[in-house]
């Protein structure tokens, strides 16, 4: 572990790891600013751009978009003042990228090599109960489950009312799929970034594993976010 405090986070996680919960735990407790390339995409789709529709079309099939376009997607985004800590060194969590090792090359030649990897470790078939059930809401984003948060209106949601929906992706098939190119794309970043990897188990409830990876943070020496000087820098 570095002595130094770990600004550059990137989560690594199969498909329905929890990648998001844990990013939102964390972004609320240290003030960091969240990349998730699945939301910035799917807000792409629903916008209608160029990006986001040729986007879509490879995660509807469970495929991955691209390195090309999610380098460029990535490199510009890091560029925006929200990215770089008070002394203007970046500063960021990243959740869904890299996922190939080609994305992970990108970054390392941007600088921008991670200092702390956390990898959210869930078995395979327990990824698949939690994908398969999963019902999402096209309108405000919240998503329930069938069987682990089911709505109080079947098939309505709890937080707008509107109709939810299977998303393409969270179909069996699909998320095997995912799952398989997890293993085969993503996986070997763990062994590529070993040095600055912590595993959390995150087979357990959403808040053993909020907690679990609050506590990596902390010994990597990120500050908690009242734990900041006037000018955010702990
Ligand atoms: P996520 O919400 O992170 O599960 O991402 C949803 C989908 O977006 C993935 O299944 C991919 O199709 C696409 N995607 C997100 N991030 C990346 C990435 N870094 N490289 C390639 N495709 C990505």
């Amino acid at each position: 572990m570095s002595s130094r405090i770990a600004q550059k986070l990137i989560l690594v996680g199969a498909p329905g790891a929890g990648k998001g919960t844990v990013a939102k735990g964390l972004v609320d407790r240290f003030g960091l600013t969240h990349l998730s390339t699945g939301d910035m995409l799917r807000t792409a789709a629903t916008a209608g751009t160029e990006v986001g529709l040729a986007a879509k079309v490879f995660m509807d099939q469970g495929q991955l978009v691209p390195d090309a376009v999610m380098v460029k997607l990535i490199a510009e985004r890091v560029q925006e003042p929200d990215c770089r800590s008070p002394d203007g060194s970046p500063r960021f969590l990243l959740d869904g990228f890299p996922r190939t090792l080609v994305q992970a090359d990108a970054l390392q030649s941007e600088g921008l090599a991670p200092d702390l990897v956390v990898f959210l470790d869930v078995p395979g078939e327990a990824i698949v109960r939690r994908l398969s059930g999963r019902r999402t809401c096209p309108v405000c984003g919240n998503s329930h489950h069938v069987e682990f948060a089911p709505p109080t209106v079947e098939g309505c949601c709890d937080r707008c009312g509107s109709a939810l929906i299977h998303r393409t992706d969270d179909h069996e098939a699909t998320i095997r799929h995912r799952l398989a190119t997890f293993e085969a794309q993503t996986s070997p970043l763990i062994s590529r970034y070993g040095a600055v990897t912590e595993r959390v188990d995150a087979n357990q409830s959403p808040q053993a594993v909020l907690k679990a990876a609050v506590a990596v943070l902390r010994a990597y020496g990120v500050p908690l976010l009242d734990e900041k000087g006037p000018l955010g820098q702990a």
